[in-house]
């Protein structure tokens, strides 16, 4: 046995062993190096040893390896407390308490279903696949994906819009569990309890009499697939993606473990609510209650029960698959200001942390951030518009700024001239010669 103080034994021995003449032929088994290159040498069973360079190479490959996974094994003794996911989506999505709550205590039993499925419990815990209800740009996709990366799980997004038939130009519904095995780079495991978010399903799940012709979205064989795969199947899964062929392979994926958060905007629903709520207080001489009539889109929002639903059109089948509905109010303008300036990762914050790069500062007037937010409101589209109005504003002082001198600070204001915001810059103080 090569031995001598420059061979340690994997059990923390030193070799003891007397033959030096194998002592200086010891080398690396991985990288092939001698120990007089590479220093002192761990000794294995059966003549196998390696060196410190290689033991770091192994660890790192190791620590690459953990977390491409994930803390897939840890995920299970560790989920999250709703109270705890709430907190964390604080952080990053303004306002949206209700669905917070709804998805919260959604997510923490699904997991928690996947642990007492794994310790062999005979109570089977039915799955909870999520509908979220509310207006583009109220923050759907943006819970569903900081969800996701929250509890370290694959996400991918897809939209119910782009399924078709076979025979017709449009994606096979198995291409969303491809976009969530892409997410998981080719983990199957792990794709199995990813998170899956379907965006547009109320163009879907509609029944036919509300069908649009020209895009076969609602057609009978897309809804049966996408029923299926949300209740829970072994999907075949092309994973070069496109259409499937005969000739082709395909991966196995169990989709009963994944979690479906499905959205759509169901635009009118407010009203089925409104309805469904005036009746209610028919009769009940509605001193001192609120009136349906008076109540705003937001108020009604988060009202929005499964009755509705069926009633906006949606198959039942697909109500059936998705238990917990969820609605998010549209954003006013001060939540939209919030939006601006709050979250953690906040389009203004971005743009401050790029000056500070610079050396540069900026900030933005009240008056500047009300404005931002009502050219958003005009547009509809919540707060998926906000980012394209300020980029306007920045463009300009975006391309100047790498030539500024250090500590040109600028400030965005409302013009109140014109009405439009505008950069406005306060050159840097100017060094005073000695
Ligand atoms: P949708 O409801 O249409 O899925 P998204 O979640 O995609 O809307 O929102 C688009 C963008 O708008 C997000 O990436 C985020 O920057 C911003 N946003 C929307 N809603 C919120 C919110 N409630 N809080 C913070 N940011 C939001």
């Amino acid at each position: 046995m090569p031995s001598g103080k420059d061979v340690v034994s994997s059990s923390g021995r030193r070799g003891s062993g007397s033959s030096s003449s194998n002592k200086k032929n010891a080398f690396c088994s991985f990288c092939r190096k001698s120990y007089r290159d590479v220093g002192p040498l761990v000794e294995g069973p059966g003549d196998v040893y390696i060196c410190g360079e290689c033991i770091e190479l192994c660890q790192s490959i190791l620590d690459q390896e953990q977390k491409r996974r994930g803390p897939s094994n840890n995920l299970f003794s560790e989920i999250p407390s709703p109270r705890e996911i709430v907190g964390h989506l604080d952080q990053y999505v303004i306002g949206q308490a209700s669905a917070k709550r709804v998805l919260a205590v959604a997510v923490h039993n699904h997991y928690k279903r996947l642990t007492s499925e794994w310790s062999g419990s005979d109570v089977e815990i039915e799955k909870s696949n999520i509908l979220l209800v509310g207006p583009t740009g109220s923050g759907k996709t943006l819970l569903a994906r900081t969800l996701a990366k929250m509890l370290n799980v694959p996400f991918a997004i897809g939209d119910a819009t782009t399924l078709t038939e076979a025979g017709y130009v449009g994606e096979d519904v198995e291409n969303l569990l491809l976009k969530l095995l892409h997410a998981a780079d080719f983990d199957v495991e792990a794709a199995q309890r990813g998170i899956l978010y379907i965006d547009e399903v109320d163009k879907v799940g509609k029944t036919s009499q509300n069908v649009s012709i020209t895009r076969d979205v609602s057609g009978e064989g897309v809804q049966q697939s996408l029923l299926k795969m949300l209740e829970g199947t072994v999907a075949n899964v092309p994973p070069q993606g496109g259409r499937k062929h005969p000739e082709q392979q395909y991966i196995q994926m169990d989709t009963s473990n994944i979690l479906f958060i499905c959205g759509g905007t169901f635009v009118g629903v407010e009203e089925i609510v409104r309805k469904r709520l005036g009746k209610k207080t028919l009769g009940f001489g509605s001193s001192g209650q609120q009136h349906s009539n008076d109540l705003t889109a937001a108020e009604l929002m988060p009202q929005v029960t499964s009755d509705d639903i069926l009633h906006f059109g949606m198959i039942p089948e697909f109500i059936g698959r998705l238990p917990v509905v969820s609605a998010l109010a549209p954003l006013d303008e001060a939540a939209l200001m919030q939006v601006l300036t709050e979250p953690k990762n906040a389009l203004i914050k971005q743009y401050q942390a790029l000056f500070g790069m610079e050396n540069c500062e900026l900030h933005f007037t009240e008056k500047a951030l009300k404005a931002c937010a009502r050219k958003a409101m005009d547009k509809s589209v919540g707060a998926r518009g906000l980012r394209g109005i300020v980029e306007s504003v920045m463009l300009d002082i975006m391309f100047d700024l790498p030539e500024q001198a250090k500590g040109t600070s600028y400030t965005i204001d409302l013009d109140e001239a014109d009405g439009q915001v505008k950069p406005f810059k306060h050159n840097a103080p100017e060094k005073k010669s000695a």
